[in-house]
């Protein structure tokens, strides 16, 4: 039982929430990490593997991120484990259900993650009544498809150029991950006249130093290709798409990928987390050691969280963006410089700021939570 109590601190989590309805095969866990600002804001990833440690570190990430962007929410997450690919009856099936289950967690407003988009959204909503990240069609602002999160990312890019020593036009970019937040990161940089080198997906990996061309990508993955089919491709080894030489590296597909021990081969100025949690603890201290800069998934995929947020309070596209740009560029420069002042890794100055003003609410609760 105490076991249970192993992720607890001083910050949360206020309920961990274990879901099996055995006549759908439904296995889910809820992870409410703190409250203090407001209702916790936290994606659903859908995911055949997932562990209420994962969950509990993703929730944790929630209410880091929701707090350093200045928002009234606290942190949740929450994990189907399903496999994302089933027939699509299936799947509206357990996320209704899964709905149904979170009803009385009323301090819990899910949003889309891995494996799950808005129209899953819009099915939690028709059950409960409470969701972000919804289809226009039901006055929502689609994060996904808009690509708020990817844009986010080069908010944080073109705010961290200086301190990492380059300039966005002309960079060389490399993205793990070519889903909804990848694939809207490379149509940014696009834009700002950076080049795409580098690029995998759940399938394989493709390189190319002289740039890949974003819209062929786009067109086979919206035939439900991978990115291998790009033609001409230079197919490389899933592993090494770290060792391409760049200017960013954006992991925007699984937690943990980048270890101590492969970090050592990243050739780039600048790591940008596009996924959450993409990076365990040592793996950022040695890019610290190595010179490599870390923008921090609390800090740089915050787009996401931002437009929620907007969302909920009946916002519009227009001023998500708005707020992202602003949000976004203000606390890139506010993280990095404390991070170069004091002397500390990027992250623990995103937590700093985050924490002060997680405690600061906390401290008008009665419980504290
Ligand atoms: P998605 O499901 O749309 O896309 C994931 C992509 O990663 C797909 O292209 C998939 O093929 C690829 N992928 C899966 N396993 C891979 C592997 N082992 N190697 C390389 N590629 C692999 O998901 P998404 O919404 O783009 O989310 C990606 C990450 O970003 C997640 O960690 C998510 O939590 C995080 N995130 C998403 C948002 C958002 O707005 N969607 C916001 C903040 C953080």
């Amino acid at each position: 039982m105490s076991d249970y109590f192993r992720f607890a601190d001083s910050l949360g989590p206020e309920k961990i929430v274990h879901i099996y309805e055995p006549a759908l095969q439904l296995k889910a866990i809820v992870v409410i990490d703190n409250t203090a600002a407001g209702c916790a804001i936290g994606g659903i990833r859908m995911a055949l593997n997932g562990s209420v440690e994962e969950c509990s570190r993703l929730a944790r990430a929630m209410t880091f991120k929701n707090a350093l962007a200045g928002l009234p929410h606290g942190g949740g997450k929450s994990i189907i484990l399903a496999d994302p690919s089933m027939p699509a009856a299936e799947k509206e099936q357990i996320v209704r259900a899964f709905a149904v289950a979170i009803r009385d967690l009323a301090e819990y407003v899910p949003g889309p993650d891995m494996g799950l988009d808005e129209t899953a959204m819009a099915w939690v909503k028709s059950e409960i009544g409470r969701a972000s990240g919804l289809p226009r069609a039901i006055g929502g602002i689609p994060l996904d498809e808009i690509g708020a999160t990817g844009y986010g990312l080069c908010v944080a890019a073109e705010a961290a150029q200086e301190f990492a020593g380059f300039t966005l036009e002309g960079a060389r970019i490399v993205i793990q991950g070519f889903g909804a937040v990848g694939r809207h990161a490379a149509q940014f940089f696009a834009k700002k006249k950076a080049r795409l080198v580098g690029v995998s997906d759940s399938k394989g990996a493709i390189a190319d130093p002289d740039g890949l061309d974003i819209s062929r990508l786009l067109s086979i993955k919206g035939q439900g290709g991978s990115i291998i089919d790009y033609n001409p491709a230079k197919i490389i080894r899933p592993d090494d798409l770290i060792a391409i030489a760049c200017e960013i590296w954006i992991p925007a597909a699984r937690p943990d990928v980048l270890t101590e021990n492969n970090v050592v081969a990243l050739r780039t100025k600048l790591v940008l987390q596009g996924a959450n949690i993409p990076a365990t603890a040592q793996a950022e201290h040695r890019m610290g050691e190595l010179g490599i800069l870390n923008v921090p998934d609390i800090l740089a995929n915050a787009g996401g969280v931002i437009t929620a947020a907007v969302e909920y309070r009946g916002g519009t596209e227009h001023s998500a963006f708005d707020l992202i740009q602003r949000n976004i560029t203000a606390n890139t420069h506010a993280v990095l410089a404390a991070a170069r002042a004091e002397n500390i890794l990027p992250r623990q100055a995103a937590i700093n700021i985050a924490q002060r003003r997680i405690e600061s609410a906390m401290a008008l609760r009665r419980w504290h939570l």
